[in-house]
């Protein structure tokens, strides 16, 4: 028996005892198969090919990533909050040295992700933290493709697990596409963890709202409307991608607002109080 995992995707499928015949994530019109078909390999193997090394994202906040690159090519984020370790999104690489170094810097009590291309090994990471809760917003249930017990699905808008984090259901990318705010991070002025939506741009000055990113499919005007809105309300001074080092630094809100007028009139939709 193998527990094996989507080489496109990074998502792990319960043990059997050959390949599952496809994968759902990447069948669905947000990701892709690859050119060569539905490709496998086995978390051992990945073991023997990749190593996650971790290095600073922040103040108390330490990105995880794997090396060479696999699959989607994110970072997960462990986040040194005032209530224990959490860690924000997943990847599909979890190895002993991997916990050791986790460990080192005080553990997980628990499991976040934004969305189901970050799911990978979830249940793996999990387990190897004696058990932690996985959190994912009810809406994108359908997606776990490796059910189990650790799964926490809420309902609703947000979950204030205490007063210090709180995950935010964003939408867009997915139904239940959620992002992580942190009070306490960078020296109490806030930050937030927003995986795919809204997604980091390269010149770090702007972030970017799609429905698919690999396929180039846009949301709506009405749906970026939507997550500013929701956003409004939480004071932020760093806002994370998906990738390393991928962060808006100085004036996060102000760079959403930014992003999100040019994303409108790129639309020919005005942003309010925006000119055209
Ligand atoms: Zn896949
Ligand atoms: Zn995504």
């Amino acid at each position: 028996m193998t527990s094996y995992i989507c080489v496109t995707c990074g998502i792990q499928y319960p043990s059997s005892d050959s390949a599952p015949s496809h994968c759902p994530i990447c069948e669905d019109e947000r990701q892709y198969v690859g050119p060569d078909g539905q490709q496998w390999i086995s978390l051992d193997d990945l073991r023997k090919a990749h190593r996650n090394v971790v290095f600073e994202e922040g103040e108390r906040l330490w990105g995880i990533h794997t090396q060479p690159k696999f699959a989607i090519g994110q970072r997960a984020l462990l986040v040194q909050s005032e209530a224990g370790g959490f860690l924000w999104d997943c990847v599909s690489l979890v190895d002993d040295e991997t916990v050791k170094l986790v460990n080192e810097r005080g553990g997980i009590r628990g499991i976040a992700i934004s969305h189901p291309h970050y799911y990978t090994s979830m249940v793996e990471w999990s387990r190897a933290f004696g058990g932690v809760p996985i959190y994912l917003h009810e809406a994108d249930r359908e997606w776990v493709q490796r059910p189990d017990p650790a799964i926490v699905f809420w309902k609703g808008e947000t979950h204030k697990f205490n007063d210090d984090l709180t995950l935010i259901r964003v939408g867009g990318h997915f139904d239940g596409f959620q992002v992580l705010h942190w009070a306490s991070g960078e020296k109490g002025t806030g930050v937030l963890m927003t995986g795919d939506m809204p997604q980091v741009c390269p010149d770090r000055r702007y972030v970017s709202f799609m429905y698919s990113y690999p396929n180039y499919v846009p949301v709506s005007a009405a749906t970026v409307r939507e997550i500013m809105h929701r956003l409004e309300r939480y004071a932020f001074s760093k806002l994370h991608g998906a990738w390393p080092k991928f962060a808006v630094e100085g004036d996060p809100k102000e760079a959403l607002r930014r992003s999100a007028g040019r994303y409108l009139r790129a639309l020919g939709d005005c942003a309010p109080g925006d000119r055209k």
